[in-house]
């Protein structure tokens, strides 16, 4: 039962956190990896078009280039003394060098100058720095075709085209305006010698007197390389970090690169850069701290389910606890008293409902002396004893069978059987509880437990009525002296119940001061005075008046109210005992009493109170204490003589008399049992038993007392047969402490010990002695 709660409530715990969990982990990782993919794509996105913007920079700065030369040698190509001062028929050498050869390449940076004449044939060269051979032009003659081609206005070559950035500059040129057709130029990148270079080629015509144009013009050629100060220069303008020309795409990180291609197709490496990357810090930085950050927050959220999954799971499992501890006894661990009852009145509806037809009994298993082990032997080995019995009974009982403890030494067992020996069967076990020895604290105690059983006989039967029937038969079971199992009847109730209202009633009547002692006087044999009286207990209840000691001492007894009674018996015959200073106070101690464990304490701290002299009082204890524990008993013994106070042995005779106990312990007295004086005219075993036990007694130095002496015969015998003191109605019946100092000043000695030894005479057993 406990199991199934504990794993539903921890169920639906789990589901909810699970859920949760689930959640969160989803929503983070959802939210964590949309805002680590947009981070990432802004960065490379922003880093690509960026690089996608520098290579755009890159072509329109090498179209730029193209445009640059050709601007370069527009400046000179198109100009009246440059048509005239070089012809097919002669060519000014100075002028040419200064004008062309030398200014293209020392303030333009142009690597190589040639002019060629219409048919293509060269008129003046000019490389590496120094006029040349036209002949020497047959070595780049086929490289440069093609440009040339296109400069004469044929355009139809292999040629990637580029933009004419050139052309789109000259659209405000009016002096020429006239020449343009003829003003024809074209411009490539092309890879020469395996070297890049801007190949420019540009008519030269007129800028000021039209009639000096002759067609086809001469042109003008020029190779620019790409070198490594023109990349360089390149870069700067461009503002692109470290521009250089590899041969292979770099690998290092951050650089980008382009082919470069030649506009015949050749490729010749690569332009290579440090590329801007815009998206750099967003990707290097931004990116990696949200994603620690997503992952703190995973981990915070993780870590927060984690404390809320372990708080709620202690929440949970306290609650099952507390709902366990709220059903259960602390101590045994077994279910509690509403816990068990409520579970005995589904089983009770079930069998009425029909789902149920076996017999459903209560037990109630109460241990006998529980207080005189707590109280002997301490609360531990109380609690031990408890916990003993509990394991027993889940041991000895069906494993189906509802244990309980009520609190206390008090434990219930509903049982479930069918067949005519089921309720025996349960008692039998109950017996069998107890039957071995407990070993608590290193000591092994005999146990007996006192059981009261009942049966749910009609249908309409409630889990209150079967609970307090089993309660009635444990109290009756308790009444005819424990150590048994006892079934509930319907004439017990009546009688249990009219005990029950008498512990109530004895309970309030005790506090309200309705009790007073009676004194009975008791009579020396020797005098025939009176040399004591016993003091008894007397309760006129307001409506059932006089109720007998002999029906309320044993429920006093059986309810725990005997020390409290006792010691107000104590204390008033202290405080009464003050009126008759020569007479012996006899008391009786109820073997409840006799066992606590501070009687002596009790004892000493009343003589201090009432300053009375122990040895003025008698103390008259049962045999029944003396079955107990002998050695316990025999301390108490001899502490209560060595306080000064007098012990009688009551009611000697009746129960286990043994003659064993008068050599055992040491009595003052002996009482001699009412039932035995008053047999003795019957029986001569009797006669002969009481023989024994007075030369006994005598022998032992104890006195004699014969109790319910009624008839003179009776004293005579009592007298005779050598007992010490008399007590009985023949003297006088048990009366108020007042009535008794009256007594004692009128009270005649009836007693003539001749007399009673003439009558004993009559005896024939009496000649043993
Ligand atoms: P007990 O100690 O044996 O007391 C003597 C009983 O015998 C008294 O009964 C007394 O009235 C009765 N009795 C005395 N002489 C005669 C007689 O000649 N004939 C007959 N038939 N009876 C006589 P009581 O007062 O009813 O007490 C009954 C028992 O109740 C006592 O028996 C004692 O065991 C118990 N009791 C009485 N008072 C106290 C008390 O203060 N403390 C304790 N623990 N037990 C008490
Ligand atoms: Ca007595
Ligand atoms: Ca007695």
């Amino acid at each position: 039962m406990r199991q199934h709660i504990k794993s539903s409530l921890h169920r639906l715990v789990e589901g909810n956190i699970r859920r949760l969990t689930a959640l969160t982990s989803v929503g983070i990782t959802v939210a964590g990896m949309l805002l680590l993919a947009i981070i990432a794509y802004a960065g490379t996105a922003a880093n690509k078009s960026a690089s996608e913007r520098e290579r755009t920079l890159l072509q329109n700065a090498l179209n730029r280039g193209i445009a640059r030369a050709l601007n370069e040698q527009k400046s000179v190509a198109w100009w009246d003394d440059a048509v005239t001062k070089i012809t097919d028929e002669s060519v000014d050498l100075p002028f040419t060098d200064s004008n062309f050869g030398i200014f293209l390449t020392e303030t333009y940076g142009q690597d190589e100058v040639y002019i060629l004449n219409g048919e293509n044939k060269p008129l003046y060269i000019f490389t590496e720095g120094a006029r040349g051979e036209p002949a020497a032009f047959e070595r780049r003659k086929n490289a440069l075709a093609p440009v040339v081609d296109e400069a004469r206005g044929n355009s139809d070559n292999a040629l990637m085209s580029r933009p004419d950035v050139f052309g789109e500059s000259q659209k405000d040129y009016k002096t020429l305006a006239g020449v343009f057709e003829y003003a024809h130029w074209a411009g490539h990148i092309l890879s020469i010698d395996n070297k890049l270079a801007i190949v420019t080629a540009i008519a030269i015509i007129p800028n000021q007197d039209k009639s000096l144009l002759k067609t086809p013009a001469n042109l003008l050629v020029a190779i620019t390389y790409i070198d490594d100060p023109y990349v360089t220069d390149l870069g700067n303008s461009l503002l692109l970090d470290s521009l250089t020309i590899t041969p292979k795409p770099p690998s290092a990180e951050g650089t980008v690169s382009e082919p470069v291609i030649g506009d015949d197709g050749t490729r010749a490496g690569f332009f290579s850069w440090k590329t801007q990357r815009p998206g750099h810090v967003l990707l290097s930085f931004i990116l990696p701290l949200v994603g620690l950050g997503v992952l703190s927050v995973a981990l915070l959220a993780a870590g927060m389910l984690r404390r809320l999954k372990k708080s709620s799971e202690e929440l949970a499992s306290r609650e099952v606890q507390s709902r366990h501890d709220a059903r259960h006894d602390a101590l045994s661990g077994l279910p509690n008293r509403p816990h068990f009852a409520e579970q005995l009145q589904d089983v009770l509806n079930a069998r009425a409902s029909g789902a149920d037809d076996q017999s459903v009994f209560v037990a109630y298993v109460d241990i006998d002396r529980f207080k005189d082990i707590n109280d002997t032997l301490g609360h531990h080995a109380g609690d031990q004893l408890i916990k003993a019995v509990a394991s027993r009974l889940g041991e000895i009982m069906r494993h189906d069978t509802l244990l309980a403890r009520y609190g206390g030494d008090e434990f219930a067992i509903l049982w479930i059987a069918d067949g005519p020996h089921a309720a025996t069967a349960l008692a039998e076990r109950i017996k069998s509880l107890f039957a071995s020895r407990f070993e608590i604290d290193g000591q092994s105690l005999r146990v007996t437990a006192s059981a009261g059983i009942a049966t749910a006989v009609t249908e309409t039967a409630t889990a209150d009525e079967l609970m307090r029937q089993a309660d009635i038969a444990l109290y009756e079971a308790k009444a005819q002296g424990r150590d048994r199992a006892v079934f509930f009847s319907a004439d017990m109730a009546s009688r249990v119940e009219e005990r029950m209202s008498i512990e109530t009633e004895l309970r309030r009547a005790l506090e309200a001061d309705e009790l007073r002692l009676n004194y009975q006087p008791i009579v020396s044999c020797d005098t025939g005075r009176i040399s004591g009286v016993e003091a008894l207990l007397r309760w006129r209840h307001p409506e059932r008046g006089e109720i007998s000691p002999g029906v309320f001492v044993p429920i006093a007894e059986q309810s725990g109210l005997m020390p409290a009674l006792g010691e107000w018996v104590l204390r008033r015959a202290m405080k009464e005992a003050t009126l008759w200073p020569d007479l012996q106070v006899s008391v009786n101690l109820s073997p409840v009493q006799f066992r606590q464990v501070d009687l002596q304490a009790l004892l000493g701290g009343l003589s201090r109170e009432y300053q009375i002299d122990p040895r003025q009082f008698v103390l008259e204890i049962t045999e029944g204490v003396l079955m107990e524990s002998s050695d316990r008993t025999s301390r108490t013994l001899d502490a209560v003589h060595d306080m000064g106070f007098k012990t009688a042995l009551d009611d000697f005779g009746t129960g286990y008399s043994s003659l064993a106990y008068l050599c055992n312990f040491r009595f003052d007295k002996i009482k001699i049992d009412r039932a035995f004086v008053a047999g003795m005219s019957k029986s001569e075993s009797y006669n002969k038993i009481v023989n024994a036990v007075v030369s006994l007694g005598k022998g032992l130095g104890m006195a004699i007392v014969a109790e319910g002496v009624e008839t003179e015969t009776e004293v005579n015998v009592m007298t005779a047969l050598g007992c010490t003191e008399l007590q009985g109605f023949y003297f006088s019946k048990p009366i108020e402490a007042a009535d008794m100092s009256k007594l004692l000043t009128t009270f005649k000695p009836r007693l003539q010990p001749a007399k009673a030894a003439e009558q004993f005479e009559l005896l024939p057993f009496a000649q043993a002695s």
